[in-house]
């Protein structure tokens, strides 16, 4: 496999502040969304990224597009420096990557039936002869299951599940190399979030598409990722092979979250290990390790010094204080 994506210490920041800040002339205070995240995506991947609300997996996917501007770092997109790309290469970029949104009325034109909807995409990046278009439609909703006979629905007459699977036949409309899904289930029905997933990953298997997954979800990325990246706070935890880090998650945080999933044993019970409180808010993030006011095993080092450095433990990479020895 060949890498499609590299992303190096790439960082985020938003201004905040009140109206009276804002004209007062004083400096605002800073908000760092994402805070040196540097990760791989192989081509044909299955890439995971999770994290409780507000950790930045979203802004990370959206800057890897420039939706939102990093203040730093790289992202190289097969070779290709996105940070420095301007607005037609931009537009090129964008059509080999990706991305679908979690709310599936929200993404799509309420005046557009799916027919129009499709066919645009083909139009607008001249993908077929316009006599070509209906076809081409035609097996594009076929590939994401949609029956022929909604091709004249708004989306208004459509179900959830039928909007999420026009946004999925958007993405693929144009032939893309990633597709980033960015809580692309969460808004479904829990039987029809089984639908959507099956459809991914029957999809990513017969075109052999590299997809990176955001979900707050572990057992949705579970079910359809090889590989998985743990965020906190801005910052990576944890990333490595899905079935090694579920068998024996090494970061604190990695742990708390696979304890705090549901289990499917026969009391319905959830395990009593999982997270202690709330996750500090973005705009207050604790000093030293950013987990730790919520880690039971913290040490004074882990409040007192710099944010852990990375561990390379086999095919995991760990930011914890705990692997400091391991080299
Ligand atoms: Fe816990 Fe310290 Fe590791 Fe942070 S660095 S996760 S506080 S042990």
């Amino acid at each position: 496999m060949s890498t499609l994506l590299e992303i190096e210490d790439l960082r985020v920041d938003f201004q905040r502040g009140s109206l009276a800040e804002l004209f007062s002339g004083r400096e605002r205070s800073r908000l760092r969304a994402v805070n040196g995240v540097s990760l791989s995506v192989e081509r044909g991947e299955t890439l995971g990224l999770v994290g409780e609300s507000g950790c930045g997996k979203s802004t990370l996917a959206r800057a890897v597009l420039r939706l939102v501007e990093p203040s730093g770092g790289r992202v190289r997109f097969d070779g290709a420096d996105v940070l420095a790309m301007n607005a037609a290469e931009l537009f090129k970029l964008r059509r080999r990557m990706q991305m679908v949104f979690q709310d599936p009325y929200g993404s799509l034109n309420p005046r557009l039936t799916v027919g129009a909807a499709l066919g645009e995409v083909f139009r607008v990046h001249e993908l077929c002869p316009p006599d070509q278009v209906g076809e081409r439609v035609g097996r594009l909703m076929r590939d994401v299951g949609l029956p022929p006979e909604l091709v004249d629905r708004r989306p208004a007459a459509l179900s959830g599940g039928q909007c999420q699977r026009v946004g999925i036949a958007r993405a693929l409309a144009v032939g893309p190399d990633l597709v980033i899904a960015d809580e692309a289930v969460s808004a479904l029905d829990v039987s029809i979030q089984a639908q959507i997933l099956n459809l991914f990953a029957s999809l990513q298997k017969r075109m052999s598409l590299t997809l990176v997954f955001i979900s707050h979800d572990l057992g949705v990325v579970r079910y359809l990722c090889r590989k998985i990246a743990v965020m906190y706070l801005g910052r990576l935890v944890e990333i490595g092979p899905t079935e090694e880090v579920f068998a024996d998650p090494k970061h604190p945080y990695t742990r708390a979250l696979i304890a705090a999933m549901p289990r499917m044993d026969p009391e319905g019970s959830l395990s009593e290990q999982g997270l202690l409180g709330e996750p500090p808010s973005p705009t207050d993030v604790p000093g030293g390790c950013a987990f730790h006011p919520r880690c039971a095993l913290a040490m004074p080092a882990c409040r007192q010094d710099p944010a852990p450095a990375h561990r390379a433990l086999g095919r995991r990479d760990v930011w914890c204080r705990l692997y400091d020895d391991a080299g």
